[in-house]
């Protein structure tokens, strides 16, 4: 008789008191890769329980983040808040199935009690007291003595827990709340979850929750893989004190959604060829959850650059602008969209090579935008101020460049940008063969030649390509700038 394989359901169940972490959004990706992969569902569950701690803001940055990197969810989002019915009848339950008792021992009296050498944790002190539960009284769950608990991973293998070394755990609080283990276990069991894919640190507490499933049901024992943690370059344990590890902060500088989603696959699993950088349809067909790493996994924050430079490389010149837009638009509120783009567009494929973030474009695209423009001091002193041919170059080269200008339809002082390619007299042909011709005349190299002119034009010693700038930003501008740096030389 053939027999009907039992449909896979997985949940990702994040606790919205704070921002959405890195380690988070790979523990919904490897839940979500593993639904797809199996046909199953992906079930989202907030856990909210903490009330002081849990912010529905928080919830909605989980929401978002989710949508962002294209992690689907079939069910859902759960509130654990609104359940705490489901998880009082459940205490009851136990406390009747006499797998719960009363307990009314404050934290002083447990620690009173506490002899030199003996057990840490709870003493069992109300274990055979016959305590009514009810307010002031929590309810603890009563561990076997004996036997072990073993933990079935698929990461880690066989986990095996003594049952003697778990003490008796709280389900509910004195004031009645139910514990974060009981809230777990109880939608574990409610929603049909067959794979439990969650953080290594939630490894301690499975024994209890596996206790706690037996007692309460007869349902089949879901399946564990507990996720290696994330550290970073100390070999520390990601923190969101000292390290960068909130997914917000990295969609605000301009990584991609798509080379997020990459890079947090290859956080604790690789496919077989070795490759980094992939679809997520390869990842859909070659993940492998028993493949999953059990050691820490290194989130290198530059491997994460050199991913999204990658991805923005690959992203044709159009999509380009428009994901980079944006960042523009929040640098500049008071321009106007298309005098952005206006300049943006004729440089866009050469500041897409460029640039390891979207939000990079900004400093790259900066001396067309800001206003004043002025060039940056140390720059400015080193290759122009302490230059012994600087000076005189650059006039010559500005007078070359007013001829180019006045030989321009468009007339030195008519029009700013023109836009590259345009086919215009100051354009960046031209403008190189301007800049060679006064180089051989002055003994120099083109490269130590450009360095005062892209230094009093573009603002910085490195940048985009020297003459397709200059053409974009056009003959008036260009001339102006050269004139204001010969100015300040004067000055000085
Ligand atoms: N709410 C827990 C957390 O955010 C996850 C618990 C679980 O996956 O079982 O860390």
């Amino acid at each position: 008789m053939a027999t009907v394989s039992e449909e896979v359901r997985v949940r990702f169940a994040p606790s919205p008191t704070g921002y959405f972490h890195v380690g988070g959004a790979r523990t919904a990706l490897y839940n979500w890769l593993f639904a797809r992969q199996r046909g199953g569902k992906l079930i989202l569950r907030i856990e909210d329980t903490d009330t002081e701690r849990s912010d529905p803001a928080w919830t909605e940055g989980i929401l978002k983040a989710l949508e962002w990197l294209n992690i689907s969810i079939d069910e859902g989002p759960y509130f654990q808040s609104q359940r705490k019915n489901l998880y009082l009848g459940a205490a009851e339950k136990l406390f009747l199935s006499g797998h719960a008792y009363a307990c009314d021992c404050t934290r002083e009296d447990i620690d009173g009690r506490k002899k030199e050498g003996s057990k840490p944790g709870y003493d069992n002190y109300c274990r055979e007291r016959g305590l009514v539960p009810g307010v002031g009284r929590a309810l603890r769950f009563r561990v076997p003595d004996t036997g072990v608990t073993v933990v079935n991973d698929i990461v880690r293998g066989e986990v095996e827990f003594a049952n003697v070394s778990i003490e008796d755990f709280v389900l509910l609080k004195s004031s009645g709340d139910p514990l974060f283990v009981l809230a777990v276990v109880v939608d574990d069991q409610d929603m049909g979850i067959t794979h439990i894919i969650r953080a290594e640190e939630h490894l301690p507490t499975t024994p209890k929750a596996l206790l706690l499933w037996q007692a309460l049901s007869d349902k089949k024992l879901p399946v564990f893989a507990h996720l290696p943690v994330l550290v970073n370059e100390k070999r520390q344990k990601l923190s969101k004190r000292r390290d960068r590890v909130a997914v917000e902060d990295y969609r605000a500088m301009g990584i991609l959604p798509e080379a997020m989603f990459n890079y947090l696959t290859v956080l604790g699993w690789a496919p077989k060829d070795g490759s980094e950088i992939f679809k997520p349809e390869k990842a859909l067909a070659e993940f492998d959850l028993g493949q999953v790493n059990h050691s820490p996994a290194f989130f290198d924050e530059k491997r994460l650059f050199y991913f999204n430079g990658h991805y923005i490389r690959s992203l044709t010149d159009g999509d380009f602008v428009e994901r980079a837009l944006p960042h523009l638009e929040k640098a500049y509120p008071n321009l106007d969209r298309q005098d952005i783009l206006s300049k943006f567009v004729p440089l866009a494929a050469v500041t897409k090579e460029r640039v390891t973030t979207l939000e990079e474009s900004v400093g790259l695209l900066a001396f067309l935008f800001d206003v004043p423009f002025s060039p940056d001091g140390d720059d400015f002193q080193k290759l122009i101020g302490e230059s012994d041919f600087a000076e005189s170059f650059m006039r010559d080269v500005l007078e070359h460049f007013k001829q180019a200008a006045d030989a321009d339809g468009r007339g030195s002082l008519a029009e700013t940008g023109s836009g590259a390619g345009s086919g215009t007299g100051f354009d960046a042909e031209l403008l190189k063969a301007v800049l060679i011709q006064c180089a051989d005349k002055a003994g120099l190299k083109l490269a130590k030649a450009q360095a005062p002119i892209r230094v009093s034009v573009l603002g910085k010693k490195t940048g985009l390509p020297l003459f397709e700038a200059l053409e974009t930003l056009g003959p008036r501008e260009v001339i102006a700038r050269l004139e204001n740096a010969l100015a300040r030389l004067a000055a000085v």
